[in-house]
């Protein structure tokens, strides 16, 4: 067991990252600058032994007191509108950031996950996406900032394992949705729950014929796990690789919650990928991993997580996240 630095801590996935850091018998050490993480998400933790909280800018330069054997680096903000928000921050975080975590891997000696995205494949050209796809950015484009500064990522993490022998892993997360997803993220499934727990309309943009692959969070962190534990220093894909239409999707809402909400169609954002399916060969082969959670299943837990959110929180003035799209 070891002592493990979490970035993106209080995030979706950096919260579900601790939980199971701390369930493995690890120590961890949680950084956040809640800039799109939420304080709440991790208070479950505060009381643990095995916990702390640190609230840090990684883009700052960073030192952690003590040993540390594990850095995954999860900080950054992960959906279209919180990025088109701040984008400069999103640049940093995967840059500067990454940078400042592998100087501080090398310093510790840890090994250290840095949390990559099917974002690098941008629009892809090649479906469904293998790792060996070098993807199709448009570095100049709304979605530039997220896309461009993750490939930066990529680029330095592999240069420090060839120049400094560093042991790294990089991990490309596919959509993946769970508890903890925020609400007001913009993202298609809190934004269609949301919009079915309020009673308005759904929100499909473009004619809903955009495809994506959506993967259960404990599938994910099973896999993150795996891929840290593994000795393979190349990009994996980690994702679910049922593939569903935009359209499609807004149904099986309809369907899980019972409200029945009609649906309107807005358009599609600039450089908004028209598919998108991970091809998790290589996961299997290396890793002996694949989801073994089904979409009814996990949209059934992630439902219940959402019902249980209050009134307050369901009606926030900033919950209509298609006005952020559009501004
Ligand atoms: N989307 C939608 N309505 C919404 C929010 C998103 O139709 O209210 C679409 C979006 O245009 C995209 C897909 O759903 O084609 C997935 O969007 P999301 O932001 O969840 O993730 P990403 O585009 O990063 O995969």
């Amino acid at each position: 067991m070891g002592r493990v630095l979490i970035t993106g801590a209080a995030g979706f996935l950096g919260s579900h990252l601790c939980d199971r850091m701390l369930k493995d018998g690890h120590q961890v050490v949680a950084m956040d600058n809640l800039i799109t993480g939420r304080r709440s998400n991790l208070e479950h933790l505060d009381s643990k032994e095995n916990f702390e909280f640190i609230n840090y800018d990684v883009s700052e330069y960073i030192d952690v007191e003590g040993d540390l054997d594990y850095i995954m680096h999860f900080a950054s903000p992960a959906s279209p509108i919180d990025y088109l928000k701040i984008p400069i921050q999103t640049l940093k975080v995967s840059s500067l950031g990454t940078h400042n975590c592998l100087g501080l891997a090398l310093k510790k000696s840890a090994r250290i996950i840095v949390a990559s995205t099917s974002e690098v494949y941008g629009d892809p050209l090649v479906h469904p996406q293998k790792e060996t796809y070098y993807g199709n950015v448009n570095p100049v484009g709304p979605r530039g900032v997220y896309d461009e500064a993750k490939r930066f990522q990529e680029a330095i993490t592999m240069a420090y394992n060839n120049i400094h022998g560093l042991e790294t892993r990089i991990v490309r997360i596919f959509n993946t949705y769970g508890p903890r997803m925020r609400l007001n993220d913009g993202r298609v499934l809190p934004a269609f729950i949301g919009q079915a727990l309020r009673g308005e309309d759904m929100t499909v943009f473009g004619d809903g014929s955009q495809t994506r692959s959506f993967c259960y969070v404990d599938d994910l962190v099973n896999g993150i796990l795996k891929l840290l534990m593994s000795d393979y220093s190349g990009p994996v894909n980690i994702g679910n690789p049922d593939e569903i239409t935009i359209s499609q999707f807004a149904e099986e809402i309809n369907e899980l919650t019972g409200k029945n909400r009609p649906v309107v169609y807005h358009d599609l954002p600039t450089d908004d990928p028209l598919q998108r399916k991970p091809d998790i060969e290589l996961a299997k082969k290396e890793l002996e991993w694949e989801p073994k959670v089904g979409r009814a299943e996990g949209l059934k837990i992630t439902y219940e997580y959402f019902k249980s959110l209050s009134q307050e929180e369901l009606f926030a003035k900033d919950h209509n996240t298609f006005e952020k799209y559009t501004k």
